[in-house]
């Protein structure tokens, strides 16, 4: 659709449409570029107001807008309009890397500035956008006659939707930070939940409230207080403030999604289109990649992460599994547990006291890069600071610097721990911060960073493309040592979770019963559904997470070599919230498409057309699909492989057993 309409950069279309008379109207509507979203804002009794609609259907009827500060001052009221702006914008951009090459972002734009009348005389900016995936807006306290502390002590922005949805959400402020499985249940009844926060409305909308560019703000959670109306609710620092800054702050936009069917969310790039473009070039130290790992026999009790006569990161496992990532022609290898500090309780919530330069005694850190360079394997760096900020940023610099002069450019950063400093939520303006800034320090030493236990994505990877991936959610390990993750999880995700960024699941277990792990624990579901999550699952970087022994030998891993991780373009052809969701993605180095189809515990039937497919070219499907009477319990790491020629034309018939999967390579012949 957008082929022929790409703007280079230094086209972009900044029309300035008017700047309206101030004062003369209290009431301004923006549509979206197709028409499909407006908003309209409104002062109503001197207080801002916003709503929403999309087509005929209104999506937010007239609700609330500001901020509550310090001593109980009101800074949602008692505003008149000084100035209102509207301009359109219109550019195709290229991400470096990424789910979709070119992405247009064309909004139409409203800024409406307020002042209020009593003696503060304090300034708001308010900055409208529509697009025709969504709406978003932002607060902007701009500089003002006096020099001031300005400390937010409640943002009191109110979303009220018309009608009720079913929501599938997560719980915020719980002690495993974003680690909890989504549920689903009336918007009217939730309590406080962590966004991206995705409805099914009643009339039928897909919605997803979420939040874009988060920089030195709090992270908003959202809370049902009355009826169908959810609530910003910042994410506090300890001392109850929510936001403290200096002279002026620009919060996180606010996000509304909208599409007519849950999986146009997926392909919606609001998020993206909302952060700033790229300020860091070409990254060319980070090509996206797929990596093994001396960590899944930790999670499953088979190694250990400390020092042990079955620690997993020893010199002479790191050069085997290097053996093995070169033989079978991969290149990246991550090792936790390499350095000094770990011990059998370091995931309490304790100040555990890690190193980040000094390798643990059976591990030798420059000679185990050293034999990476010999054949061909990079070493991913690994810092778990348990949330021990203190003692971390105090080490950062030398241990960023360490892994530069080792040639390394990946570092994985992990804050186990349900407070940061036993004292901070990951979520909060300290965290918010936290994370920038390592982000920002890591791009001065050429290395892209992979966080775990991290705050939400907002899409901070457009402006550093650095910002490689994430884990924020309940992952793979929790199959290790837990009950598992059930089969519908991995039908959600794609809905929730994966809507703000990039995803480090770890997938790829081929051993799915994991028969050396913990008795009783297991993947729920089937070995060719782990193929699937390499297409369901966006990251520029994807794990192979199993033990190379259950890789060898197997013809499955033929699909892990060639599955790319950046893509040219990204469909989704079906997907129903915690049932079932199809995906395809066409290479961005080649012409190839992928497909990976997935199902909850269910086993089903699906009829892909491919008309998604270049008619112009004949394809070989590589399919590797479950077994003849495969599913989660039945022989579930059998996938049968076959191949068979394709055009557009065909539709192709699958049969997935319970929580199993199908991937395919389209290759063109
Ligand atoms: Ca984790």
């Amino acid at each position: 659709m957008l082929k022929n309409i790409i703007i280079p950069a230094f086209l972009v279309a900044l029309t300035v449409v008017s700047t309206a008379q101030a004062q003369k109207s209290n009431s301004y509507e923006l549509a979206s570029p197709g028409g499909i979203n407006k908003i309209k804002f409104n002062l109503d009794k001197s207080a801002p107001k916003y709503e929403v609609s999309h087509g005929k259907i209104q999506v937010i009827t007239p609700s609330d807008m500001g901020f509550m500060l310090k001593n109980n001052e009101d800074f949602s009221s008692n505003f008149e309009i000084t100035n209102v702006k509207k301009s359109t914008f219109d550019e195709t951009w290229e991400q470096v890397w990424g789910e979709k090459k070119n992405i247009r972002n064309h909004y139409n734009q409203l800024v409406v500035q307020l002042q209020q009348k009593d003696k503060n005389k304090r300034k708001l900016e308010i900055q409208f956008r529509a697009y025709d995936d969504g709406i978003a807006f932002r607060y902007v306290y701009p500089k003002q006659e006096t020099k001031d502390s300005i400390f937010i002590m409640d943002e009191k922005t109110t979303f009220n939707l018309k009608e009720d949805g079913k929501a599938w959400w997560i719980p915020a402020n719980r002690e495993n930070r974003d680690e909890y499985l989504f549920k689903d249940a009336p918007v009217s009844t939730l309590d406080t939940v962590l966004t991206p926060l995705t409805i099914e409305s009643k009339s039928g909308l897909a919605l997803s409230f979420h939040e874009a560019n988060l920089k030195d703000f709090a992270s908003m959670t959202l809370v049902n207080n009355i009826g169908t109306q959810l609530k910003s609710d910042l994410v506090p620092w300890a001392d109850g403030v929510k936001v403290r800054v200096k002279d002026t702050f620009t919060s996180s936009w606010r996000t509304l999604q909208i599409g007519e069917k849950p999986a146009d969310l997926i392909t919606s790039y609001l998020i993206l289109n909302l952060n700033d473009p790229n300020k860091l070039g070409n990254v060319n130290y980070f090509k996206p990649y797929k990596y093994f790992g001396i960590w899944w026999g930790m999670h499953i009790g088979k190694y250990t992460f400390w020092e042990s006569d079955k620690q997993g990161a020893t010199t002479k496992r790191a050069e085997e599994y290097m053996d093995f990532t070169a033989k079978e022609g991969f290149h990246h290898l991550l090792i936790e547990g390499w350095n000094k500090g770990w011990t059998p309780a370091w995931y309490e919530n304790k100040m555990h006291m890690f190193s980040f330069t000094k390798s643990a005694d059976n591990f030798d850190l420059e000679k185990v890069v050293e034999y990476g360079n010999k054949k061909g394997v990079a070493l991913i760096g690994y810092h778990e600071t348990g949330s021990n900020l203190i003692n971390y940023l105090k080490e950062v610099d030398d241990a960023f610097a360490l892994y530069k002069k080792l040639g390394m450019h990946s570092v994985k950063i992990g804050h186990v721990g349900s407070k940061l400093n036993m004292k901070e939520n990951h979520f909060g303006q300290f965290g918010v911060n936290y994370f920038r800034y390592i982000l920002e320090k890591a791009a001065q030493y050429d290395l892209a960073v992979l966080y775990h236990e991290s705050i939400k994505d907002t899409g901070e990877r457009r402006t550093f493309p650095n910002m490689i991936s994430r884990e924020a959610a309940r992952g793979q390990e929790y199959n290790a040592w837990s009950e598992g993750n059930p089969p519908n999880h991995l039908t959600i995700i794609p809905f929730t979770r994966l809507l703000s960024g990039p995803m480090d699941f770890t997938p790829g277990i081929f051993d799915v019963e994991v028969k050396q792990g913990f008795p009783s624990k297991r993947v729920h579901g089937t070995t060719a559904q782990q193929l699937a999550l390499y297409l369901t699952i966006y990251a520029p970087i994807q794990m192979m997470a199993d033990l190379p022994e259950n890789y060898e030998g197997k013809p499955a891993l033929q699909f892990l070599k060639d599955v790319p991780t950046d893509w040219e373009d990204t469909k989704v052809l079906e997907g129903k919230i915690g049932e079932y969701i199809t995906t395809a993605r066409k290479d961005r180095n080649s012409a190839d498409w992928y497909l990976g189809t997935i199902t909850n515990e269910k086993a089903r039937d699906v009829n892909v057309s491919l008309s998604f497919l270049d008619p112009k070219v004949t394809y070989e499907a590589q399919i590797y699909a479950d077994a003849e009477g495969t599913d989660e319990t039945h022989n579930p790491s059998a996938v049968a492989i076959s191949k068979k020629t394709v055009k557009a034309s065909d539709v192709l018939k699958l049969h997935l057993g319970g929580a199993g999967g199908t991937a395919i390579r389209f290759k063109k012949i």
